[in-house]
Protein backbone atom coordinates (compact mmCIF):
# COMPACT_ATOMS: atom_id res chain seq x y z
CA UNK A 1 0.00 0.00 0.00
CA UNK A 2 1.14 3.65 -0.62
CA UNK A 3 2.40 5.34 2.42
CA UNK A 4 0.81 8.71 3.22
CA UNK A 5 1.19 11.34 0.58
CA UNK A 6 0.46 15.38 1.65
CA UNK A 7 0.15 17.75 -0.81
CA UNK A 8 2.59 20.42 0.05
CA UNK A 9 1.90 24.07 -1.35
CA UNK A 10 5.63 25.06 -1.24
CA UNK A 11 6.58 22.30 -3.50
CA UNK A 12 2.95 22.42 -5.20
CA UNK A 13 3.07 18.11 -5.09
CA UNK A 14 2.16 15.35 -3.52
CA UNK A 15 4.78 14.21 -1.31
CA UNK A 16 5.35 11.32 0.91
CA UNK A 17 5.28 12.47 4.47
CA UNK A 18 8.18 11.77 6.68
CA UNK A 19 8.02 13.30 9.88
CA UNK A 20 11.76 14.88 11.38
CA UNK A 21 11.21 12.67 14.02
CA UNK A 22 8.48 10.23 14.16
CA UNK A 23 6.62 8.79 15.58
CA UNK A 24 6.67 12.39 16.39
CA UNK A 25 4.69 14.85 14.61
CA UNK A 26 4.67 18.44 14.91
CA UNK A 27 1.49 20.09 13.48
CA UNK A 28 0.54 24.27 13.47
CA UNK A 29 -2.59 25.03 12.77
CA UNK A 30 -3.33 29.03 12.68
CA UNK A 31 -6.94 28.92 14.63
CA UNK A 32 -9.47 31.84 14.62
CA UNK A 33 -9.21 35.51 15.55
CA UNK A 34 -11.70 35.87 18.52
CA UNK A 35 -13.69 38.93 17.95
CA UNK A 36 -16.96 37.45 15.90
CA UNK A 37 -18.93 34.08 16.02
CA UNK A 38 -17.01 31.70 13.65
CA UNK A 39 -18.91 31.08 10.71
CA UNK A 40 -19.12 28.23 8.61
CA UNK A 41 -16.63 28.78 6.60
CA UNK A 42 -13.51 28.90 9.17
CA UNK A 43 -15.16 25.73 10.26
CA UNK A 44 -14.65 23.75 7.38
CA UNK A 45 -10.81 24.53 7.88
CA UNK A 46 -10.94 23.73 11.08
CA UNK A 47 -12.93 20.40 10.43
CA UNK A 48 -10.44 19.31 7.64
CA UNK A 49 -6.98 19.92 10.31
CA UNK A 50 -9.06 17.61 13.11
CA UNK A 51 -9.65 14.95 10.55
CA UNK A 52 -5.71 14.92 9.54
CA UNK A 53 -5.22 15.29 13.53
CA UNK A 54 -7.22 12.08 13.72
CA UNK A 55 -5.75 10.59 10.51
CA UNK A 56 -1.91 11.00 11.75
CA UNK A 57 -3.02 9.68 15.00
CA UNK A 58 -5.12 6.75 13.95
CA UNK A 59 -1.41 5.47 11.89
CA UNK A 60 0.30 5.50 14.63
CA UNK A 61 1.73 8.70 15.42
CA UNK A 62 2.09 10.96 18.31
CA UNK A 63 0.93 14.51 17.65
CA UNK A 64 1.71 17.52 18.89
CA UNK A 65 -1.51 19.47 17.75
CA UNK A 66 -1.16 23.13 18.34
CA UNK A 67 -3.81 25.89 17.38
CA UNK A 68 -3.37 29.20 18.36
CA UNK A 69 -6.54 31.83 19.15
CA UNK A 70 -5.19 35.43 17.69
CA UNK A 71 -6.34 38.35 20.20
CA UNK A 72 -4.70 40.72 19.34
CA UNK A 73 -2.68 42.37 16.51
CA UNK A 74 -5.13 41.14 13.62
CA UNK A 75 -6.12 44.31 12.20
CA UNK A 76 -9.39 45.19 10.23
CA UNK A 77 -8.46 44.74 6.71
CA UNK A 78 -5.41 42.02 7.30
CA UNK A 79 -2.74 44.82 6.35
CA UNK A 80 -0.52 46.75 8.74
CA UNK A 81 -2.78 50.21 9.49
CA UNK A 82 -6.07 50.57 11.11
CA UNK A 83 -7.95 49.55 14.11
CA UNK A 84 -7.68 45.89 15.65
CA UNK A 85 -10.31 43.68 14.94
CA UNK A 86 -10.77 42.94 19.02
CA UNK A 87 -9.76 46.77 20.10
CA UNK A 88 -12.27 47.40 17.62
CA UNK A 89 -15.19 45.12 18.86
CA UNK A 90 -14.48 46.10 22.57
CA UNK A 91 -15.50 49.60 21.59
CA UNK A 92 -18.56 49.45 19.37
CA UNK A 93 -19.72 47.04 22.49
CA UNK A 94 -18.09 49.31 25.35
CA UNK A 95 -16.30 46.62 27.15
CA UNK A 96 -12.75 45.04 27.63
CA UNK A 97 -11.02 43.74 25.10
CA UNK A 98 -10.30 40.65 27.06
CA UNK A 99 -14.06 39.91 27.23
CA UNK A 100 -14.51 39.87 23.85
CA UNK A 101 -11.81 37.36 23.30
CA UNK A 102 -13.31 35.46 26.53
CA UNK A 103 -16.75 35.47 24.82
CA UNK A 104 -15.92 34.52 21.00
CA UNK A 105 -13.04 31.58 22.67
CA UNK A 106 -16.24 30.05 24.23
CA UNK A 107 -18.24 30.35 21.40
CA UNK A 108 -15.22 29.03 19.32
CA UNK A 109 -15.14 25.79 21.30
CA UNK A 110 -18.68 25.31 21.58
CA UNK A 111 -18.63 24.92 18.16
CA UNK A 112 -16.20 22.92 17.75
CA UNK A 113 -17.05 20.39 20.34
CA UNK A 114 -20.75 20.65 18.54
CA UNK A 115 -18.45 19.53 15.17
CA UNK A 116 -16.93 16.71 17.32
CA UNK A 117 -13.47 18.02 16.95
CA UNK A 118 -10.83 17.21 19.10
CA UNK A 119 -9.16 20.02 21.19
CA UNK A 120 -5.55 20.59 20.38
CA UNK A 121 -2.84 19.58 22.65
CA UNK A 122 -1.91 23.44 23.00
CA UNK A 123 -3.98 26.48 22.43
CA UNK A 124 -1.70 29.40 22.58
CA UNK A 125 -3.01 33.30 23.17
CA UNK A 126 -0.93 36.31 21.48
CA UNK A 127 -1.19 37.83 24.16
CA UNK A 128 0.53 35.17 26.43
CA UNK A 129 3.38 35.37 24.54
CA UNK A 130 4.58 39.07 24.45
CA UNK A 131 7.53 38.13 25.67
CA UNK A 132 8.25 35.76 23.38
CA UNK A 133 7.23 38.39 20.35
CA UNK A 134 9.34 41.45 21.40
CA UNK A 135 12.54 39.28 21.30
CA UNK A 136 11.85 38.29 18.14
CA UNK A 137 12.10 41.81 16.83
CA UNK A 138 14.69 42.41 19.21
CA UNK A 139 16.63 39.34 17.39
CA UNK A 140 15.58 40.28 13.66
CA UNK A 141 16.74 44.13 14.90
CA UNK A 142 19.98 42.50 15.31
CA UNK A 143 20.47 41.00 12.36
CA UNK A 144 19.57 44.06 10.72
CA UNK A 145 16.44 41.76 8.95
CA UNK A 146 14.51 44.11 10.32
CA UNK A 147 14.21 48.24 11.04
CA UNK A 148 12.98 50.37 13.60
CA UNK A 149 10.76 53.70 11.89
CA UNK A 150 8.60 56.16 14.19
CA UNK A 151 8.08 53.49 16.94
CA UNK A 152 7.75 50.75 14.44
CA UNK A 153 9.22 47.95 13.41
CA UNK A 154 9.35 45.96 9.58
CA UNK A 155 10.71 43.84 8.04
CA UNK A 156 12.94 44.07 5.43
CA UNK A 157 11.91 41.69 2.67
CA UNK A 158 14.31 43.78 0.39
CA UNK A 159 17.83 42.38 2.63
CA UNK A 160 15.86 39.36 3.61
CA UNK A 161 16.27 37.93 -0.22
CA UNK A 162 19.62 39.53 -0.82
CA UNK A 163 20.67 37.29 1.72
CA UNK A 164 19.41 34.16 0.13
CA UNK A 165 15.40 34.58 0.91
CA UNK A 166 12.71 34.17 -1.45
CA UNK A 167 9.63 36.07 -0.48
CA UNK A 168 6.70 35.00 -2.49
CA UNK A 169 7.99 31.22 -2.79
CA UNK A 170 4.58 30.14 -0.66
CA UNK A 171 2.34 32.02 -3.18
CA UNK A 172 4.22 32.55 -5.79
CA UNK A 173 3.93 35.94 -5.77
CA UNK A 174 6.01 38.14 -7.96
CA UNK A 175 7.25 41.03 -5.85
CA UNK A 176 7.22 43.26 -8.72
CA UNK A 177 3.31 42.50 -9.04
CA UNK A 178 3.24 42.66 -5.68
CA UNK A 179 4.79 46.25 -5.72
CA UNK A 180 2.20 47.39 -8.81
CA UNK A 181 -0.68 46.03 -6.88
CA UNK A 182 0.14 48.17 -3.58
CA UNK A 183 -1.42 51.14 -2.68
CA UNK A 184 0.64 53.14 -1.04
CA UNK A 185 2.29 56.20 -2.40
CA UNK A 186 5.57 56.81 -2.16
CA UNK A 187 7.54 58.79 0.54
CA UNK A 188 4.52 58.82 2.88
CA UNK A 189 4.50 55.32 4.54
CA UNK A 190 7.15 54.84 7.51
CA UNK A 191 8.75 51.99 5.09
CA UNK A 192 11.77 51.32 3.36
CA UNK A 193 9.97 49.00 0.83
CA UNK A 194 5.76 49.32 0.82
CA UNK A 195 6.13 45.34 0.72
CA UNK A 196 7.69 45.12 4.10
CA UNK A 197 5.69 44.44 6.80
CA UNK A 198 5.00 45.17 10.76
CA UNK A 199 6.25 43.00 13.41
CA UNK A 200 5.81 45.92 15.78
CA UNK A 201 3.32 48.56 15.45
CA UNK A 202 2.99 51.64 17.51
CA UNK A 203 0.01 52.16 19.03
CA UNK A 204 -1.97 55.18 17.90
CA UNK A 205 -2.97 57.02 20.90
CA UNK A 206 -6.54 55.51 20.76
CA UNK A 207 -5.84 52.29 20.12
CA UNK A 208 -6.52 50.24 23.57
CA UNK A 209 -4.60 47.49 23.24
CA UNK A 210 -0.99 48.06 24.27
CA UNK A 211 2.35 46.38 25.33
CA UNK A 212 5.34 48.61 26.38
CA UNK A 213 8.35 47.84 24.12
CA UNK A 214 11.57 48.96 24.08
CA UNK A 215 10.32 51.24 21.02
CA UNK A 216 7.39 52.43 22.99
CA UNK A 217 4.01 51.40 23.58
CA UNK A 218 2.83 48.75 21.05
CA UNK A 219 1.27 45.57 19.64
CA UNK A 220 2.93 42.69 17.56
CA UNK A 221 2.39 42.35 14.24
CA UNK A 222 -0.35 39.45 13.49
CA UNK A 223 2.04 37.32 11.68
CA UNK A 224 4.94 37.04 14.41
CA UNK A 225 2.75 35.45 16.80
CA UNK A 226 2.24 32.32 14.88
CA UNK A 227 6.30 32.03 14.46
CA UNK A 228 6.78 32.47 17.77
CA UNK A 229 4.21 30.24 19.11
CA UNK A 230 5.14 27.41 16.35
CA UNK A 231 8.69 28.17 17.27
CA UNK A 232 8.50 27.68 20.86
CA UNK A 233 6.36 24.70 20.67
CA UNK A 234 7.45 22.72 18.06
CA UNK A 235 10.80 23.63 17.38
CA UNK A 236 12.52 25.71 14.69
CA UNK A 237 11.93 23.75 12.30
CA UNK A 238 8.24 21.07 12.62
CA UNK A 239 6.25 18.46 10.42
CA UNK A 240 2.92 20.48 9.22
CA UNK A 241 1.45 23.62 9.13
CA UNK A 242 -2.00 24.25 8.41
CA UNK A 243 -4.53 26.72 7.48
CA UNK A 244 -7.29 27.85 5.12
CA UNK A 245 -5.96 29.62 1.68
CA UNK A 246 -6.30 32.80 2.12
CA UNK A 247 -3.85 32.61 4.52
CA UNK A 248 -1.36 32.00 2.42
CA UNK A 249 -0.41 35.09 1.28
CA UNK A 250 0.80 37.26 3.40
CA UNK A 251 0.10 35.45 6.71
CA UNK A 252 2.31 32.48 5.29
CA UNK A 253 4.46 34.03 3.36
CA UNK A 254 5.48 36.29 6.30
CA UNK A 255 5.69 33.35 8.51
CA UNK A 256 8.44 31.84 6.46
CA UNK A 257 10.35 34.78 5.90
CA UNK A 258 10.14 35.23 10.12
CA UNK A 259 10.89 31.76 10.72
CA UNK A 260 13.85 31.82 8.45
CA UNK A 261 15.62 35.07 9.45
CA UNK A 262 15.55 34.14 12.65
CA UNK A 263 16.88 30.64 12.60
CA UNK A 264 17.99 30.00 9.09
CA UNK A 265 15.97 27.65 8.65
CA UNK A 266 12.34 27.10 6.76
CA UNK A 267 10.25 26.66 9.50
CA UNK A 268 7.84 24.38 7.92
CA UNK A 269 8.56 20.88 5.95
CA UNK A 270 4.82 20.32 4.70
CA UNK A 271 2.63 23.52 4.47
CA UNK A 272 -1.33 22.62 4.21
CA UNK A 273 -3.92 24.71 2.96
CA UNK A 274 -7.49 23.55 3.00
CA UNK A 275 -9.74 25.15 0.43
CA UNK A 276 -12.81 27.84 0.78
CA UNK A 277 -16.27 27.11 1.52
CA UNK A 278 -18.27 29.00 -0.82
CA UNK A 279 -21.93 30.62 -1.42
CA UNK A 280 -22.70 30.57 -4.83
CA UNK A 281 -19.29 30.79 -5.85
CA UNK A 282 -18.19 33.20 -3.57
CA UNK A 283 -15.76 32.86 -0.27
CA UNK A 284 -18.24 32.62 2.34
CA UNK A 285 -16.79 35.59 4.38
CA UNK A 286 -18.05 37.51 7.67
CA UNK A 287 -17.31 40.78 5.78
CA UNK A 288 -19.06 39.83 2.41
CA UNK A 289 -22.24 39.20 4.32
CA UNK A 290 -22.68 35.66 3.13
CA UNK A 291 -21.72 34.15 5.93
CA UNK A 292 -23.97 32.12 8.63
CA UNK A 293 -23.44 30.58 11.78
CA UNK A 294 -23.52 27.47 12.78
CA UNK A 295 -26.11 27.78 15.95
CA UNK A 296 -28.07 29.22 12.71
CA UNK A 297 -27.62 25.96 10.88
CA UNK A 298 -29.16 23.46 13.56
CA UNK A 299 -32.05 26.23 14.06
CA UNK A 300 -32.49 26.38 10.13
CA UNK A 301 -32.92 30.06 11.02
CA UNK A 302 -30.97 31.85 8.27
CA UNK A 303 -32.94 33.35 4.96
CA UNK A 304 -30.56 30.79 2.71
CA UNK A 305 -31.42 27.69 4.69
CA UNK A 306 -34.83 25.42 3.94
CA UNK A 307 -34.55 23.42 6.85
CA UNK A 308 -32.52 22.99 9.83
CA UNK A 309 -28.95 20.87 9.26
CA UNK A 310 -27.16 18.60 12.18
CA UNK A 311 -23.76 19.10 13.14
CA UNK A 312 -23.12 15.18 11.55
CA UNK A 313 -24.68 16.04 8.64
CA UNK A 314 -23.18 19.17 8.24
CA UNK A 315 -19.27 17.34 9.03
CA UNK A 316 -20.09 14.90 6.72
CA UNK A 317 -21.26 17.50 3.47
CA UNK A 318 -17.61 18.82 4.25
CA UNK A 319 -15.63 14.94 4.34
CA UNK A 320 -17.28 14.49 1.26
CA UNK A 321 -14.83 16.79 -1.07
CA UNK A 322 -11.62 17.08 -0.62
CA UNK A 323 -10.24 19.30 1.38
CA UNK A 324 -7.95 21.15 -1.46
CA UNK A 325 -11.29 21.92 -3.74
CA UNK A 326 -13.63 24.28 -2.71
CA UNK A 327 -16.68 23.29 -1.69
CA UNK A 328 -20.00 25.39 -2.54
CA UNK A 329 -22.88 25.46 0.30
CA UNK A 330 -26.38 24.47 -1.11
CA UNK A 331 -29.51 23.20 0.13
CA UNK A 332 -29.53 20.35 -1.95
CA UNK A 333 -26.44 19.15 -1.06
CA UNK A 334 -26.82 19.14 2.87
CA UNK A 335 -30.29 17.24 2.15
CA UNK A 336 -28.51 14.69 -0.19
CA UNK A 337 -25.50 14.70 2.99
CA UNK A 338 -28.17 14.64 5.54
CA UNK A 339 -29.36 11.19 3.77
CA UNK A 340 -26.33 9.86 3.56
CA UNK A 341 -24.88 10.54 6.75
CA UNK A 342 -27.92 8.84 8.18
CA UNK A 343 -27.57 5.75 5.73
CA UNK A 344 -24.07 5.09 7.69
CA UNK A 345 -25.45 6.55 11.38
CA UNK A 346 -28.32 3.72 10.97
CA UNK A 347 -25.06 1.07 9.74
CA UNK A 348 -23.32 2.32 12.55
CA UNK A 349 -25.38 1.61 15.41
CA UNK A 350 -26.62 -1.97 14.00
CA UNK A 351 -23.19 -2.64 13.02
CA UNK A 352 -22.32 -1.79 17.10
CA UNK A 353 -24.99 -4.38 18.38
CA UNK A 354 -23.76 -7.39 16.21
CA UNK A 355 -21.77 -9.68 16.53
CA UNK A 356 -20.30 -13.38 14.74
CA UNK A 357 -22.72 -16.10 15.10
CA UNK A 358 -21.68 -19.02 12.98
CA UNK A 359 -24.12 -20.69 11.08
CA UNK A 360 -24.94 -23.09 7.97
CA UNK A 361 -23.60 -20.45 4.97
CA UNK A 362 -20.59 -21.12 3.26
CA UNK A 363 -17.96 -19.09 2.92
CA UNK A 364 -17.78 -16.96 -0.02
CA UNK A 365 -14.68 -15.64 -1.09
CA UNK A 366 -15.54 -12.78 -3.67
CA UNK A 367 -17.63 -11.40 -0.38
CA UNK A 368 -14.52 -11.45 1.60
CA UNK A 369 -12.56 -10.20 -1.43
CA UNK A 370 -15.01 -7.41 -1.88
CA UNK A 371 -14.86 -6.51 1.94
CA UNK A 372 -10.92 -7.10 2.03
CA UNK A 373 -10.85 -4.86 -0.77
CA UNK A 374 -13.12 -1.58 0.57
CA UNK A 375 -10.90 -1.38 3.95
CA UNK A 376 -7.59 -1.58 1.43
CA UNK A 377 -9.02 1.37 -0.53
CA UNK A 378 -9.98 3.49 2.71
CA UNK A 379 -6.46 3.80 3.67
CA UNK A 380 -5.10 4.32 -0.24
CA UNK A 381 -7.83 7.44 -0.23
CA UNK A 382 -6.50 8.96 3.07
CA UNK A 383 -3.60 8.16 2.27
CA UNK A 384 -3.67 9.87 -1.00
CA UNK A 385 -3.42 13.41 0.32
CA UNK A 386 -6.61 12.55 3.03
CA UNK A 387 -9.23 11.96 0.47
CA UNK A 388 -12.08 11.69 2.50
CA UNK A 389 -14.31 11.71 -0.59
CA UNK A 390 -13.23 8.43 -2.02
CA UNK A 391 -12.98 7.23 1.68
CA UNK A 392 -16.43 7.68 2.06
CA UNK A 393 -17.65 5.68 -0.81
CA UNK A 394 -15.50 2.84 0.68
CA UNK A 395 -17.82 3.36 3.86
CA UNK A 396 -20.56 2.67 1.61
CA UNK A 397 -19.33 -0.34 0.22
CA UNK A 398 -19.18 -1.86 3.90
CA UNK A 399 -22.72 -0.74 5.00
CA UNK A 400 -24.20 -2.67 1.90
CA UNK A 401 -23.02 -6.20 3.72
CA UNK A 402 -23.84 -4.32 6.78
CA UNK A 403 -27.47 -4.11 5.99
CA UNK A 404 -27.42 -7.58 4.56
CA UNK A 405 -26.52 -9.15 7.52
CA UNK A 406 -29.39 -6.73 9.34
CA UNK A 407 -31.70 -7.59 7.09
CA UNK A 408 -31.14 -11.06 7.13
CA UNK A 409 -30.32 -11.55 3.74
CA UNK A 410 -26.69 -12.56 4.47
CA UNK A 411 -25.49 -15.04 7.47
CA UNK A 412 -22.25 -13.88 9.26
CA UNK A 413 -20.78 -17.51 8.56
CA UNK A 414 -20.70 -16.25 4.78
CA UNK A 415 -18.22 -13.63 5.28
CA UNK A 416 -16.30 -16.17 8.14
CA UNK A 417 -15.37 -14.73 11.71
CA UNK A 418 -12.53 -13.24 10.64
CA UNK A 419 -13.50 -11.04 7.85
CA UNK A 420 -17.10 -10.34 10.25
CA UNK A 421 -15.28 -9.13 12.59
CA UNK A 422 -12.79 -6.81 10.39
CA UNK A 423 -16.06 -5.65 8.50
CA UNK A 424 -16.97 -4.84 11.81
CA UNK A 425 -14.20 -2.88 14.07
CA UNK A 426 -13.17 -1.27 10.65
CA UNK A 427 -17.05 0.67 9.92
CA UNK A 428 -16.84 1.36 13.47
CA UNK A 429 -13.49 2.79 13.73
CA UNK A 430 -13.00 4.64 10.31
CA UNK A 431 -16.28 6.21 10.81
CA UNK A 432 -15.94 7.50 14.18
CA UNK A 433 -12.33 7.43 15.47
CA UNK A 434 -11.21 9.07 11.62
CA UNK A 435 -13.97 10.59 10.37
CA UNK A 436 -15.35 12.03 13.32
CA UNK A 437 -18.89 10.77 12.93
CA UNK A 438 -20.75 9.75 15.45
CA UNK A 439 -24.26 8.85 16.40
CA UNK A 440 -26.70 11.72 16.64
CA UNK A 441 -29.65 12.27 18.80
CA UNK A 442 -29.84 9.14 20.85
CA UNK A 443 -29.14 10.31 24.62
CA UNK A 444 -32.58 9.04 25.23
CA UNK A 445 -32.11 5.52 24.00
CA UNK A 446 -33.25 3.57 27.21
CA UNK A 447 -36.75 5.50 26.38
CA UNK A 448 -36.83 4.51 22.89
CA UNK A 449 -36.52 0.82 23.61
CA UNK A 450 -38.92 0.98 26.05
CA UNK A 451 -41.20 2.78 23.99
CA UNK A 452 -40.89 0.24 21.35
CA UNK A 453 -41.67 -2.61 23.90
CA UNK A 454 -45.40 -0.82 24.03
CA UNK A 455 -45.10 -0.76 20.80
CA UNK A 456 -44.72 -4.66 20.15
CA UNK A 457 -47.72 -5.28 22.92
CA UNK A 458 -50.35 -2.56 21.23
CA UNK A 459 -49.54 -3.93 18.09
CA UNK A 460 -50.53 -7.76 19.37
CA UNK A 461 -53.14 -6.12 21.15
CA UNK A 462 -54.30 -4.41 17.80
CA UNK A 463 -54.77 -0.86 19.07
CA UNK A 464 -53.31 0.48 16.34
CA UNK A 465 -54.35 4.21 17.11
CA UNK A 466 -51.75 3.79 19.96
CA UNK A 467 -49.20 1.81 17.54
CA UNK A 468 -49.45 5.57 15.02
CA UNK A 469 -49.01 7.45 17.99
CA UNK A 470 -45.79 5.54 18.76
CA UNK A 471 -44.77 5.87 14.98
CA UNK A 472 -45.49 10.03 15.36
CA UNK A 473 -43.44 10.33 17.92
CA UNK A 474 -40.57 8.44 16.51
CA UNK A 475 -40.92 10.49 13.17
CA UNK A 476 -40.42 13.82 15.12
CA UNK A 477 -37.60 12.95 16.65
CA UNK A 478 -35.86 12.25 13.03
CA UNK A 479 -36.17 8.45 13.95
CA UNK A 480 -38.32 5.39 12.12
CA UNK A 481 -39.75 2.10 13.73
CA UNK A 482 -38.38 -0.51 11.19
CA UNK A 483 -41.45 -2.80 11.31
CA UNK A 484 -39.38 -6.20 9.68
CA UNK A 485 -40.40 -9.50 9.21
CA UNK A 486 -37.88 -10.95 11.93
CA UNK A 487 -37.76 -7.88 14.37
CA UNK A 488 -39.43 -5.11 15.03
CA UNK A 489 -36.23 -1.67 15.35
CA UNK A 490 -35.98 2.11 15.37
CA UNK A 491 -33.66 4.10 12.78
CA UNK A 492 -32.64 7.05 11.87
CA UNK A 493 -34.74 8.36 9.09
CA UNK A 494 -33.13 8.33 6.30
P1 LIG B 1 -10.00 34.08 10.78
O1 LIG B 1 -10.72 34.00 12.09
O2 LIG B 1 -10.61 35.03 9.82
O3 LIG B 1 -8.52 34.34 10.99
O4 LIG B 1 -10.14 32.66 10.07
C1 LIG B 1 -9.92 31.44 10.73
C2 LIG B 1 -9.65 30.35 9.72
O5 LIG B 1 -10.79 30.14 8.88
C3 LIG B 1 -8.49 30.64 8.76
O6 LIG B 1 -7.69 29.47 8.61
C4 LIG B 1 -9.16 30.99 7.45
O7 LIG B 1 -8.37 30.66 6.35
C5 LIG B 1 -10.38 30.10 7.51
N1 LIG B 1 -11.49 30.56 6.65
C6 LIG B 1 -12.05 31.79 6.59
N2 LIG B 1 -13.07 31.83 5.68
C7 LIG B 1 -13.17 30.58 5.16
C8 LIG B 1 -14.02 29.95 4.17
N3 LIG B 1 -14.99 30.62 3.55
N4 LIG B 1 -13.83 28.64 3.90
C9 LIG B 1 -12.84 27.94 4.53
N5 LIG B 1 -12.02 28.46 5.47
C10 LIG B 1 -12.16 29.76 5.79
ZN1 LIG C 1 -1.20 32.11 11.82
Amino acid sequence: MQPLHLYNTLSRKKELFEPLNAPYVGMYVCGPTVYNYVHLGNVRTFLTFDTLYRYLTFIGYKVRYVRNLTDVGHLVGDGDEGEDKIGRMAKLEKVEPMEIVQRFTNDFHTVMAQFNTFPPSIEPTATGHMVEQIEAVQALLSKELAYESNGSVYFDIETYNQRGGNYGKLSGRILEDLLNDTRELDGQSEKRNPLDFAIWKRAAPEHIMRWNSPWGEGFPGWHLECTCMSTKYLGKQFDIHGGGMDLKFPHHECEIAQGDGLTGHDPVRYWMHSNMLTVNGQKMSKSLGNSFLPSELFAGSHYLLEQAYSPMTVRFFMLQSHYRSTLDFSNDALKAAQKGYRRLANGLRVIKSMSYKAGEGNEDETKQQDIRQAIQQFYEAMNDDLNTAVGIAQLFTLLKYINMLYLNQLQASVLGEEVFNLLKESFITFMQDVLGLKEEGTDNQPILEGLLTLYREYKDQRQYDKVDQIRSYFKAQGLAIKDMKHQIDWAYEE
